[in-house]
C-alpha cells in the first residue's frame, strides 16, 4: 500500500507525583517528612531510520505514548523515570501539527533525532517542604502533566530532480536506465505507487539524485486529476524533468499533457511550479512521420521560447539520454546546493500551555471548592495548626483575591470551604 502519510496521536509521559510520608522510627512519635520525588515522564522522540522508506507502520497503529514517571515513595524513594518513546521514520518525513498544518519537525539533513514532546517533570516529595516553622509538610508536588498532540506525518522524498508526467510516459523506464534503482515498469495506469530514488553518476560532471514520483491515480476515463499524493513529493526537488510521450502512443497530445500537469502543479503549490523544468520528449523511437508535424518540433516551438529546453530521448533505446543528464547536471551546479528544508513553525513547548489559572472557585451546594497549583503549594508550606501559620493563610486568602471570589460566588457565614483536603467554615 502507498503509505507516505499517516495521522497519529502522540503523548509524552506524565511526571510522577511527589510522595507525602513521614519517617517512622521506634520511640520517635513524629519523624520528619521523607516523601520522595516523582520520576520524570518519558519524552516522545522522532528518529530517522535509514532502513525505512515508507510510513506504512503508522497506518496500523495510531496512538503512541511515552511512559509515565512513577510516583515517589516513602523513605525518600525516587520514582522511576518514564520510558522515552522513539518513533522511527524514513528520512524526509515532515511532522506537522494536524489542526494547523504547521511544521514541527523536518526529519532530514542534519536532523536525525528530535524530541517533539518533552515528558513532564516529576513532582517534589514532601521532604523538600519542611521549613523551620513547618515541620510536618503535608504537601507533595504533583508531577507535570503529559503533553499530547495529533500530528500528520508526511514523507517527502529528498531528491535533486523529480520525474513528473502522466502515467506510462516512461518515467520508471528512464530512472532504471540511468540509475541503480529498480522501479516497477509496466504498461498500466497505477504503476509507480512508491517513490523510487536513484543516483545518476556522470563522467566528468556532478551526479545527482533522481526520484520517480508516484504517478497519477488510476482513473483516466473520468478526466484524471493529479493526486496530492503525487505532488507532495515534488516539494523537495530543485528541478523537474517533465517526461512526455512525444509519440502520443496512447492517443494523447504531448503539448497538452505538459500544460495539464503544470496547471496541477500551479494549483497545488505555485512555488513548486516556478522551479526549473526540462522536457524529456520520450518514446521518440515510436514516432513515425507521414506528412504530420514532428511532435518534437511542436514541443520545441511551444516551450523553448518560454525557457524550457526540450530533449528528444528514448528510454527504450537510450538515445538522447546522456545530453539530457549533462544538461540537468549543469543546471543543478548553478543552483543553491542545500536541499529544500521545511522550517519549524510550531513549537509544542510554547503552544501547549496548560491552563494554569492561579485558582478556581466552584460551588457545590453550600461547599465552596477552591483549587489551584498555587494554593496547593502554599498549603504544603503552611502549618495551619500554628497561630502564625493560620494568620499567614488568612492573609494569603485575602491578598490573592480568593476571599473576594468566594464573596462573589455568594458565600455566606458558616458555609464550608474546601481546599485540597483542608476544610473549614467561613467566617469574616
Ligand atoms: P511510467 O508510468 O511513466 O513510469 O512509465 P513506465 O516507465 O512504466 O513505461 C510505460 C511503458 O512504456 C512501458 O511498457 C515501457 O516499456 C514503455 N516505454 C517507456 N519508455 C519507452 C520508450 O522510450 N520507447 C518505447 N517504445 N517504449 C517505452
Ligand atoms: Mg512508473
Amino acid at each position: 500500500m502507498f503509505a507516505d502519510r499517516a495521522k497519529i496521536y502522540i503523548r509524552s509521559g506524565k511526571g510522577g507525583d511527589g510522595h507525602c510520608s513521614f519517617r517512622r522510627e521506634l520511640y520517635v512519635p513524629n519523624g520528619g517528612p521523607d516523601g520522595g520525588d516523582g520520576g520524570r515522564g518519558g519524552d516522545l522522540i522522532f528518529e530517522v531510520d535509514e532502513g525505512l522508506n515508507t510510513l506504512a507502520d503508522y497506518r496500523h497503529k495510531r496512538k503512541y505514548a511515552a511512559g509515565d514517571g512513577e510516583q515517589g515513595g516513602k523513605r525518600r524513594c525516587h520514582g522511576k523515570d518514564g520510558k522515552d518513546l522513539i518513533l522511527k521514520v524514513p528520512e524526509g518525513t515532515v511532522i506537522k501539527e494536524a489542526a494547523s498544518g504547521k511544521v514541527i519537525a523536518d526529519m532530514s539533513g542534519e536532523n536525525r533525532r528530535q524530541v517533539v514532546l518533552k515528558g513532564g517533570k516529576g513532582g517534589l516529595g514532601n521532604q523538600h517542604f519542611a521549613t523551620a516553622t513547618m515541620q510536618v509538610p503535608k504537601y507533595a508536588q504533583p508531577g507535570q502533566p503529559a503533553k499530547e498532540l495529533e500530528v500528520n506525518l508526511e514523507l517527502k522524498v529528498i531528491a535533486d530532480v523529480g520525474l513528473i508526467g502522466f502515467p506510462n510516459v516512461g518515467k520508471s523506464t528512464l530512472l532504471s536506465r540511468v540509475t541503480n534503482a529498480e522501479p516497477k515498469i509496466a504498461n498500466y495506469h497505477f504503476t509507480t505507487l512508491n517513490p523510487n530514488l536513484g543516483v545518476v553518476d556522470l563522467d566528468g560532471a556532478n551526479g545527482f539524485v533522481m526520484a520517480d514520483i508516484p504517478g497519477l491515480i488510476e482513473g483516466a476515463s473520468d478526466g484524471v486529476g493529479l493526486g496530492h499524493e503525487f505532488l507532495r513529493h515534488i516539494e523537495r526537488t530543485k528541478m523537474m524533468i517533465h517526461v512526455v510521450d512525444a509519440a502520443g502512443s496512447e492517443g494523447r497530445d504531448p503539448v497538452e499533457d505538459i500544460y495539464k500537469i503544470n496547471a496541477e502543479l500551479e494549483a497545488y503549490n505555485p512555488e513548486v511550479a516556478k522551479r526549473p523544468q526540462v522536457i524529456a520528449a520520450n518514446k521518440t523511437d515510436l514516432i513515425y512521420r507521414e506528412g504530420e508535424e514532428d511532435p518534437v518540433e511542436r514541443l520545441e516551438s511551444e516551450f523553448e521560447p518560454k525557457g524550457i529546453r526540450v530533449f528528444p530521448i528514448s528510454g527504450a533505446t537510450g538515445k538522447g539520454i546522456s545530453e539530457l543528464l549533462y544538461y540537468v547536471s549543469r543546471r543543478l551546479d548553478s543552483m543553491d546546493d542545500s536541499p529544500v528544508r521545511f522550517e519549524q513553525e510550531y513549537f509544542p513547548e510554547d503552544e501547549l500551555i496548560y491552563e494554569e489559572l492561579p485558582y478556581t472557585v466552584e460551588r457545590e451546594d453550600d461547599v465552596y471548592v477552591v483549587e489551584g497549583p498555587k494554593i496547593e503549594k502554599m498549603l504544603g508550606y503552611t502549618n495551619l495548626d500554628s497561630e502564625k501559620g493560620f494568620a499567614f493563610f488568612q492573609k494569603f486568602l485575602k491578598e490573592t483575591g480568593i476571599l473576594d471570589e468566594l464573596e462573589a460566588a455568594g458565600i455566606q457565614e458558616g458555609d464550608t470551604v474546601k481546599m485540597y483536603g483542608l476544610q473549614f467554615d467561613y467566617y469574616k
